[in-house]
């Protein structure tokens, strides 16, 4: 299936919209539980008695454990089987953004044109070519020292995904030296 990157851009509009609209969800399941109880004395194990239930329950995880809410009414299932079934609508639409991307990325052309006015200034910047270590440079410009440096570390250490594109400014600097 062979998609314009205009196509592909639309369908990832309408996924967000779509994203945006979507109603209270929250990861859970329903159960339903029947039987007999733990404890002895109560009427569930007399003789010709019925079992508890059915009894509907939700269970959802909270860091690794398995948490239980009662579902004590009609209103209440219904409410918890509207949430449910709209984090399946979530799970769905999260996918297909994942998915719509992934091809535009694959689409999207690798430019070649001139940096952005932000890029420019930081590359013909005189003291960003000077060394380190250069009186003159360090000392002219109003500009708090290790700017650049210092907000590029902090972004690599808080977010492992930037440290290709530290990198990347990295080398392009070194390049055009
Ligand atoms: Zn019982």
């Amino acid at each position: 299936m062979l998609q314009s990157l205009g196509d592909l851009e639309q369908q990832r509009s309408a996924i967000v919209h779509q994203l945006t609209g979507l109603g209270d969800f929250r990861p859970c399941s329903i159960s339903t539980t029947s039987g007999r109880c733990g404890k002895p004395n109560c009427r569930c194990h007399l003789p010709n008695q019925s079992p508890h239930g059915p009894t509907d329950r939700l269970t959802y995880k909270v860091d690794g454990k398995t948490v239980t809410e009662s579902l004590p009414s009609p209103a209440a299932l219904a409410k918890a089987e509207r949430e449910v079934a709209e984090f399946r609508n979530y799970r769905q639409l999260s996918q297909q953004f994942v998915e719509v991307n992934t091809q535009i990325c694959e689409l999207r052309p690798v430019t070649e044109a001139a940096p952005s006015a932000q890029e420019k200034n930081f590359r013909s910047d005189p003291k960003r070519t000077h060394r380190p270590g250069r009186p003159t440079a360090a000392h002219h410009f109003a500009r708090p020292q290790g700017d650049w440096p210092t907000r590029s570390r902090e972004c690599r250490d808080s977010n492992p995904g930037c440290d290709a594109s530290g990198r990347g400014h990295g080398s392009d600097a070194a390049a055009a030296v």
